[in-house]
């Protein structure tokens, strides 16, 4: 702890020796700028900046335009562009899916009771009487000492396993992490955990609460073509079938295996848990179409000065869900919030920082992902690919979903208690007239559906904060139902557009500050900051920085 302070001190000192300079250059963060940039980047004419679309073409390019007006350097070998090759999966699953009891059988319809797809890369998928089988959660974490695939052979077998983790709606924090969700909760986790075990398909239960959104949102995820990276094996080392069951779905195919669904969810959330048969066999066919294609991250560099093998990562992803199902006429999915907001955030603390007159030491990266919609594909390709090596990366500063509803009391951090990161934030909180606040929802798993997840799984510190839940000029109760509103009606709707009645940008110009402000002093510094205990990425970055 005293390192950090006096290093903090230092850094203060830094600030105080070149204020002048510092404050003309926050100055450059504006509303009029980020109007401008959002109204152009969720215009109809940019049809909803989907990967592989005309929609990609006027993203990138109007990135490029923007690095370039803001005086940022290509940071990939003399180029704005890091090539993610990826392949697009079209699948067209049969509108039934099977299922056969002893003496009786149910069929499952598609999209009202079930929604499916593969990653393996093959034309079609059989599935004929696989076995089904509820494996509790589907997770295997040795750190609590809990393994819900235990003296359990899924080969040949469908898993059908429940949302996030079993702390869910507990107040100890020593299990798992109690109502925070850990990674063991995401569906990621729960299909790469299936595939190690060699189980032939897996159905995640759907619930609104676990989850963290609504089924709706799962089907217009299951209903446009899948991204995935292109893989060396064709994903055949993954399940032949991905999917999610309704809750209605669930507790009907409990019942007629002569379960109680509410029952063995309880059971399910007891150490010792055992898999239970499910006493039925799944049948099911899905085609299945691909094609490769690439598809662009966008990166701009302001070089440092004496430090400039070191750097801070600001970004915020360019990609949405393009043209889609019409919803009251409209099929664009502008994608305004997600993530134009964010976008307009990063360009103005880009130009922040190449205002001002002396550069920092750290070189500071802007940086558009690609296809975070589709799981943050564009992020992890760099993650595992980074143009500057991981052990001389000091942080990663990620927006999404910036709220335009003015300005903020609260700066609401993601991930709470996860790296020093939120120490810088808080020690500038109270100078911004703001507090620091945890996400009060730390169930949904935020913290591992964002960008900043990539860098974070690669063990480089990540933040995602953003003012959100107290309003200055309306209070905690209308921020709250502002949230609340635009999830249910706008959040991946077409819906999601630039209202220039509405929307004000000034909270944003004060989360951009702000983090212009913390990458500002770790950019004049030399300190890394550091995972905090009990961080689960605090482990791999130990194993980097070892010298
Ligand atoms: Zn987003």
């Amino acid at each position: 702890m005293k390192k950090i302070n006096l290093l903090l001190m230092l850094s203060t000192i830094g600030v105080l020796s070149c204020t002048s300079d510092y404050e003309k250059a926050e100055l450059t963060i504006n509303t009029e700028d980020m109007t401008r940039i959002v109204k152009e980047f969720s215009s109809d004419d940019f049809r909803g900046r989907k990967p592989f679309t005309v929609g990609e073409e006027k993203a990138v390019d109007f990135l490029i335009k923007e690095y370039k007006r803001i005086g940022l350097e290509p940071a990939n070998n003399g180029s704005y562009i890091q090539e993610v090759p990826m392949v697009e999966v079209t699948d067209i699953p049969n509108e039934r899916m099977k299922i056969r009891f002893w003496n009786s059988a149910i069929e499952l319809k598609y999209k009202d009771d079930f929604v499916a797809f593969s990653k393996q890369l093959v034309d079609k998928i059989s599935i004929k009487n696989a076995p089904l089988v509820f494996a509790g959660y589907g997770i295997v974490a040795p750190e609590y000492n809990w393994n819900d695939y235990k003296d359990l052979d899924v080969k040949g077998k469908v898993v059908v396993v429940l949302v996030n983790d079993p702390g869910f709606g507990s107040e100890d924090k020593s299990f798992f992490k109690g109502n925070e969700m850990t990674y063991y909760g995401r569906w990621t986790y729960k299909y790469e955990e299936a595939a190690r075990q060699g189980a032939k398909g897996i159905l995640i239960i759907h619930e609104n609460e676990p989850a963290g959104y609504p089924w709706s949102v799962v089907l217009s995820g299951a209903l446009i073509p899948k991204l995935y990276l292109k893989a060396e094996d064709n994903y055949m080392s993954m399940c032949a079938m991905e999917g999610w069951l309704t809750l209605n779905a669930a507790k009907e195919l409990f019942s007629m295996a002569g379960l109680q669904f509410e029952e063995i969810k309880e059971k399910a959330k007891t150490p010792g848990f055992k898999a239970i048969s499910l006493k039925s066999r799944l049948s099911f066919e899905m085609m299945s179409q691909h094609r490769f294609a690439i598809s662009k991250n966008v990166v701009g560099v302001l070089p440092g000065t004496t430090r400039a093998d070191e750097v801070i990562i600001y970004s915020s992803h360019w990609d949405h869900l393009g043209v889609g199902t019409a919803i009251n006429g409209d099929s664009i999915y502008n994608g305004a919030v997600d993530n134009g907001t964010s976008t307009a955030w990063m360009l103005e603390i880009a130009e922040a920082f190449t205002s001002l007159k002396k550069r920092p030491a750290r070189t500071i990266m802007i940086f558009s992902p690609t296809s975070e919609e589709q799981g943050l594909l564009g992020s992890k390709y760099y993650a595992e690919n980074p143009i500057y090596p991981l052990n001389k990366t000091v942080a990663n500063i990620n927006n999404d979903l910036l709220l335009p509803y003015g300005p903020y009391n609260d700066i609401m951090i993601t991930g709470h208690g996860q790296s020093e990161l939120d120490d810088y934030l808080a020690k500038y909180a109270p100078e911004y007239g703001r507090y620091i606040l945890p996400d009060p929802n730390p169930h949904t798993g935020m913290y591992y559906r964002a960008d900043h997840f990539s860098f974070a799984r690669v063990g480089v510190p990540a933040l995602f904060a953003r003012g959100n839940c107290d309003s200055r000029e309306f209070g905690k109760d209308w921020a709250l139902k502002k949230e609340k509103d635009w999830l249910n009606n706008n959040y991946h709707k077409p819906a999601d557009q630039y209202d220039p009645q509405t929307w004000n940008f000034e909270g944003i110009v004060e989360d951009a500050q702000i983090m212009f402000r913390l990458g500002y002093d770790l950019a004049n510094s030399d300190y890394f900051p550091k995972w905090k205990e009990g961080s689960e990425f605090k482990e791999v970055r130990e194993r980097y920085l070892k010298p």
